[in-house]
């Protein structure tokens, strides 16, 4: 690297990483092959269009490369069409959504305070200024109530019903929602398409650790950094060849021009490291260390959702008397990087929120153990309670260089490519 001021900046921000407590729910550490290809050769390569029919010559081996990257898709999914080319989850939402509907079309998504992405309709996204949103709040509970999206299906009839979210910690019943379109389908004559944003969860379908939306929705799209360990960028996939068809033009030549190879050869990586057996295994602990670390915090008296998969919800309003950003600034000051969150029925503005959101993705790349999330459980507990926090900041980043020195560096975590 001859350019010294950017050497310097990568050199500090792996610093940064290699050092603190990574507890943002939609981030990961990919490993160091992912970030080869990242930065190989291809980044030079102009393929607008796909295998086989592109616009340019010389794309004998990006052919290969994509599809081998959609084949690994396909079977990583078991689905039947996959486009791996969206640059990111943003705008494979906005292919997606302009393969199945014409703007003006109405979609029902889940209410974003409550944990849509802002591509779900937000007024600040292209999403709201295209399509109609209305949306489905939780239930009381804080989960999603089947009953109330199917009332709210029929009372808005929408062209699109949307599932997948960035800030839901349980399960989510995607043969049941299929079910309550089908039923409303039978008696309408303009069809509802059922689409998933996985963003979030990829990784946990991945290794076979919950439903697999691609059985039940027309369309999928993911992100591939989050759960699934790979590089920015996203995917659309569809068992619908018709839908295929239109997802192909709408990403390219309708939402981007050329396909970035070189993130396209990272992707296929990661799609075969998440095939193995090791995979699977680590999600199962991402899944574990969640619960370890939010069970922790109830046990100490704290509000807290509770979670089915890689992230939580921490209500540090009611819990400390604290509001969302403070926390996040606190816990950032020694070294734990969290993000405030919306709670469901929050009170307070998004700038501040009652809540932070949990992730144990990364850290568990890193080899965060089951002992250790309950340590980070505690921690937490202890900076949000704490009166006298500035006085005992440096008591607290010491608590977490002790942590962070017991797991790998970064460039040192090991990613199997194939099962023993
Ligand atoms: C993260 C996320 C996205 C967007 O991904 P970007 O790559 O940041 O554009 C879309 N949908 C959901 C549900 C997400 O969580």
């Amino acid at each position: 690297m001859k350019d010294k001021k950017i050497k310097e900046l990568i050199e500090k921000e792996l610093f940064r990483q290699n050092n603190g407590i990574e507890l943002i729910a939609s981030e990961n550490y990919p490993s160091i092959s992912v970030r080869e290809a990242q930065g190989s050769i291809f980044t030079a390569k102009y393929a607008e269009g796909y295998p086989g029919r592109r616009y340019y010559g010389g794309c004998e081996i990006v052919d290969e490369l994509e599809n081998l990257a959609i084949d690994r898709a396909k079977k990583l999914f078991n689905v039947r069409f996959a486009n791996v080319q969206p640059h990111s989850g943003s705008q494979a939402n906005f292919a997606a959504y302009r393969s199945i509907l014409t703007p003006g079309d109405k979609v029902l998504s889940l209410e974003l305070n409550d944990g849509g992405h802002l591509t779900h309709g937000s007024p600040v996204s292209f999403s709201k200024d295209t399509y109609q949103f209305e949306h489905y709040p939780l239930g009381e509970d804080g989960h999603l109530d089947y009953p109330l999206i199917k009332k709210k299906l029929y009372e808005f009839e929408p062209n699109l019903l949307l599932a997948g979210y960035s800030a839901y910690q349980y399960e989510i019943d995607f043969r049941q929602m299929r079910e309550i379109i089908d039923e409303y389908n039978s008696s309408h004559q303009i069809k509802c398409y059922f689409m998933v944003d996985m963003a979030h969860i990829a990784g946990i379908v991945a290794a076979k650790k919950c439903q697999n939306p691609c059985d039940y929705a027309d369309i999928v799209t993911s992100t591939t950094h989050k759960t699934l360990r790979g590089p920015r960028g996203g995917i659309i996939l569809t068992n619908d060849e018709t839908i295929a068809k239109r997802v192909d033009k709408c990403v390219f030549p309708y939402a981007q021009g050329g396909p970035l190879e070189h993130i396209i050869a990272a992707k296929a990586v990661c799609f075969k490291e998440d095939a193995t057996k090791s995979f699977a295994k680590y999600i199962e602990c991402v899944l574990e260390n969640t619960k370890a670390c939010n069970d922790e915090l109830k046990r100490r008296g704290a509000i807290v959702s509770g979670s089915d998969n890689h992230l939580f919800l921490l209500n540090v309003l009611d819990s400390f008397g604290i509001n969302g950003k403070e926390a996040q600034n606190r816990l950032e000051a020694i070294g734990v990087t969290t993000n405030k969150n919306m709670i469901h029925g929050d009170k307070l503005k998004p700038a501040l929120t009652s809540g932070l959101r949990i992730g144990f993705a990364p850290a568990t790349t890193r080899g965060c153990t089951k002992e250790q999330a309950i340590e980070i459980g505690g921690l937490i507990y202890d900076v949000c309670s704490d009166q006298n926090f500035d006085q005992n900041k440096e008591k607290y980043i010491s608590h977490v260089s002790d942590i962070t020195k017991l797991w790998k560096k970064i460039d040192e975590v090991e990613f199997p490519l194939e099962d023993e």
